[in-house]
């Protein structure tokens, strides 16, 4: 009687940590989801002077520093006013 008994627990203890487990990587699954927002810093488009995420932002390189645009529009812009 006491075997059942002790086999019922462990059948418990693991359902429980399955669950546990199950919890843990349904928690950790919606990490990834919310790791875009985390590159939200703002960078400003000098074409059309909107603000956009930088992770939103086309880049190009100008004498050396990074610039950024809202779109392929405002990049051709930019770059046809250098030459
Ligand atoms: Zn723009």
């Amino acid at each position: 009687m006491s075997t059942l008994l002790k086999v019922l627990f462990v059948v418990l203890l693991y359902v429980v940590w399955r669950y546990l487990v199950a919890v843990v990587r349904r928690g950790q699954r919606r990490e990834p989801e919310l790791k875009p927002t985390t590159g939200h810093m703002l960078v400003r488009d000098p074409v059309c002077n909107t603000y956009l995420p930088e992770s939103r932002a086309l880049t190009a390189t100008s004498d050396g520093e990074t610039l950024y645009f809202c779109s392929e529009e405002c990049r051709q812009k930019h770059l046809k006013s250098k030459t």
